[in-house]
């Protein structure tokens, strides 16, 4: 018996420029890049087992306040009352905030990792795993703290390579489709 092939008329090889976690960070980066924190922009995605977004969010005042009244400077000389620290909510605790659906078994895409506070809010979600981009808070109480929550929660935490050459195709890509307008 001879197998029927049937013709491959039109089929062009083809491939997306980004894997998942490319695709996730990128959104977490471009999250980021909404903050008005004039020192660190952080961004985070939470997305489901199915590769779909459900939450995201950046670094930003309290919503809703009037934000002329607090300050952006971070210098702790002067009293909380007159620092950042005492009014901004955090990238992931603003994501888990506003979202509708439940986090339970979602992957978290985060620029920065985690401080405690925010890991305890991952952890209570029952996230399943953080990825970030950067760690450079390393050395600090609040990480090692968040670093042993995820670990008492059973929530696995990777570091992602990013490599430049996706920010070159997506500098091509995005000037593509401003010349098409
Ligand atoms: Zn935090």
């Amino acid at each position: 018996m001879t197998e029927q092939t049937e013709p491959h008329i039109n089929f062009i090889p083809s491939k997306s420029a980004l894997s998942w976690d490319e695709y996730f960070m990128l959104q977490a980066m471009i999250s980021a890049f909404k903050s008005k924190d004039p020192a660190t922009k952080v961004g985070s995605v939470f997305v489901d087992k199915n590769n779909h977004q459900i939450t995201m969010g950046y670094n930003g005042f309290v919503a809703g306040i009037d934000e002329s009244k607090v300050p952006w400077g971070k210098d702790k000389s002067a009293p909380l009352e007159f620092q950042k620290y005492g009014y901004v909510v955090h990238s992931e605790a603003n994501a888990i905030l506003h979202s509708t659906r439940s986090l339970e078994g979602s992957r978290a895409y985060v620029t920065l990792f985690p401080c405690n506070e925010c890991a305890k809010l991952i952890a209570s979600s029952k996230v399943k795993e953080v990825i970030y981009l950067s760690d450079k808070h390393q050395e600090t109480e609040s990480n090692r703290i968040a670093k042993k929550i995820f670990e008492l929660s059973g929530i696995t935490y990777r570091q992602i390579d990013f490599p430049s050459s996706v920010l070159h195709k997506l500098t091509e890509h995005l000037q593509n489709l401003l010349t098409d307008i």
